[in-house]
């Protein structure tokens, strides 16, 4: 599976929180980082209508794509490769791994809780990607790989 240009809009449009200004909801300052848009800092529109026109920097938005990008990246080789199945050790799981951190690190953005063990996933933890269907799209979550650590379970949020 690969992530075309317009599946990826799509999906950065639902990051969308319902709590911007007033500036954010008609697009005169980038709905992640606040900043004033004009030509310097690019204007990306995240689609919208009427009184509700969100856009983005062209910073902000490089950032989800990146992180979007290497997220499915890393999610096609874990679904063809048989060591990753096995919960086996996998250098080329662990070039995803480097590539996906470092990515989200750009985004702000937490790994969120583990659907095996509900604790939430630590970037030490071995997990890997695990996308599921929601409510109002997809989930880009994550899950421990083998079982869960010890550590997290014990672990007091
Ligand atoms: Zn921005
Ligand atoms: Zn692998
Ligand atoms: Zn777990």
């Amino acid at each position: 599976m690969s992530l075309t240009a317009q599946q990826a809009d799509r999906v950065l449009r639902l990051f969308h929180v319902p709590s911007l200004t007033a500036d954010q909801r008609i697009g005169a300052k980038c709905s992640w980082c606040t900043i004033p848009l004009n030509e310097r800092t690019g204007r990306i529109d995240l689609g919208g209508a009427g009184a509700w026109t969100p856009h983005a920097c062209t910073t902000c938005y490089d950032a989800r794509r990146t992180w979007l990008d290497t997220y499915y990246r890393w999610l096609d080789h874990t679904r063809t490769c048989h060591a990753c199945q096995r919960a086996d050790r996998c250098l080329t799981s662990l070039g995803h791994r480097v590539l996906y951190l470092a990515a989200l690190g750009q985004v702000d953005r937490p790994l969120g809780d583990c659907p095996t063990c509900r604790h939430p996933i630590q970037p030490g933890d071995r997990f890997e990607p695990r996308l599921s269907d929601g409510q109002s799209g997809l989930i880009f979550g994550h899950t421990h790989t083998g079982p869960c650590p010890e550590a997290a379970v014990n672990r007091h949020p």
